[in-house]
């Protein structure tokens, strides 16, 4: 068997590690005859699952005592719904930063909700910055404002936390969450589809302030209702039990390489290197503004883009794989989550500088 470096922007890799204690306890976990995806999810084996995966993501981001922790299902994509629904509360207004594609449909839901006020885009220079808090218009009145810290098409990240006072802050998180410590009393909000940094697709993480549930929107479905969620133990239908458990899993994991704190000097290191081989060369290029590039998502494109097809077939003979960009971007885009080996960062780096030779 041999496992590829897996680029994808995801579902992205798991560690193997986890993948292997996943094979272990596949078909008997700890005893009980039985797989977690066979268990009652009230039943007390997968309640001690659930338990320690959320002790375990509290301690690894430091989450206050007073923040719900809640696994769901739904996607980020249900969030962007989920956030107006829940955050909206006697207001009629929210804050909206456009960064690029994944806050532009979190824009788009919102607006079926309230007048989105966009408080700063960078569309204008074709999303290849975040835009610092001195260009933002803000208004008075906005219940919350919402942003994107790693726009996971674009490669921009933001490299500051929002200012926002007494307005609670939203992060969409997806594609940045757990890749270095963050303190999370900045923000009201914070929530992430599971298929990047956490754990398999079909599993999402919110982390909210308690004082902002309880207050919906009338007529909010239940299963759209953070305090239903929060009240029940993430337990109001039935939760994605397997990815719950494999995110303890990967929770573990990040424990045992030094938390976050370590994931971030690795994390760090790779997506340096990965920059340096881009901004050394005149073959491939970045747009992204050197000050705003994001340490997961890394996308570059070839001077002679007519050489994607070959760079692509080549990049995969060698074991590089899922590197072609977004539709909408074209050229290619490495992730480097944290289940990405530094290896493979080296190997791309490798190929990358051998593809030049042969072909710049
Ligand atoms: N936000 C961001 C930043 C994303 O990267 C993605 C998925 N690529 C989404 C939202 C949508 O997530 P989901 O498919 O889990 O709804």
């Amino acid at each position: 068997m041999s496992r590829v470096f897996n680029f994808s922007a995801g579902p992205a890799m798991l560690p193997q590690e986890v993948l292997e204690r996943a094979r272990e306890e596949m078909l008997d976990w700890h005893g009980t005859g039985m797989s977690v995806m066979e268990m009652s999810h009230r039943g007390k084996e997968f309640m001690s699952i659930a338990e320690k995966a959320t002790a375990d993501l509290r301690e690894l981001m430091a989450v206050p005592d007073d923040y719900e922790i809640l696994f769901l299902q739904g996607g980020a994509s249900s969030q962007f719904a989920m956030v107006p629904m829940n955050l909206l509360r006697d207001k009629t207004k929210a804050d909206y930063l456009n960064t690029g594609a994944w806050s532009k449909k979190a824009i788009g839901e919102a607006k079926k909700f309230c007048d989105v006020n966009v408080a700063a885009t960078t569309e204008a220079d074709g999303f290849s910055s975040a835009p610092a808090q001195d260009e933002w218009q803000i208004s008075a009145d906005a219940a919350y404002v919402h942003y994107t810290p790693n726009e996971t098409i674009g490669g921009v990240e933001f490299n500051y936390i929002p200012e926002t006072g007494d307005v609670p802050l939203v992060a969409d998180m997806s594609s940045t969450i757990l890749s270095r410590p963050i303190d999370v009393s900045k923000y009201g909000v914070i929530y992430a589809g599971a298929q990047k940094n956490i754990g398999p697709a079909g599993l999402t993480v919110v982390i909210v302030r308690k004082d902002l549930i309880g207050q919906t929107l009338d007529k909010t479905p239940a299963m759209f209702d953070y305090q239903v969620h929060a009240e029940a133990g993430s337990m109001a239908n039935t939760p994605p039990t397997y990815g719950w458990y494999l995110a303890g899993l990967v929770f573990e994991w990040l424990k045992e390489k030094g938390g976050l704190q370590g994931m971030a000097e690795i994390n760090k290191r790779k997506a340096d290197k990965l920059y340096q081989a881009i901004d050394t060369s005149d073959f491939y290029a970045n747009p992204v503004r050197p000050d705003c590039r994001s340490w997961m998502n890394v996308p570059f494109t070839l001077a002679n883009p007519d050489l994607d097809k070959t760079f692509l077939e080549e990049a995969a003979k060698q074991g590089l794989t899922t590197l072609k960009g977004h539709r909408s971007v074209g050229g290619m885009r490495a992730s480097i989550y944290n289940a990405m080996p530094e290896a493979g960062v080296d190997t791309l780096v490798e190929f990358m500088a051998d593809f030049e030779k042969r072909n710049g």
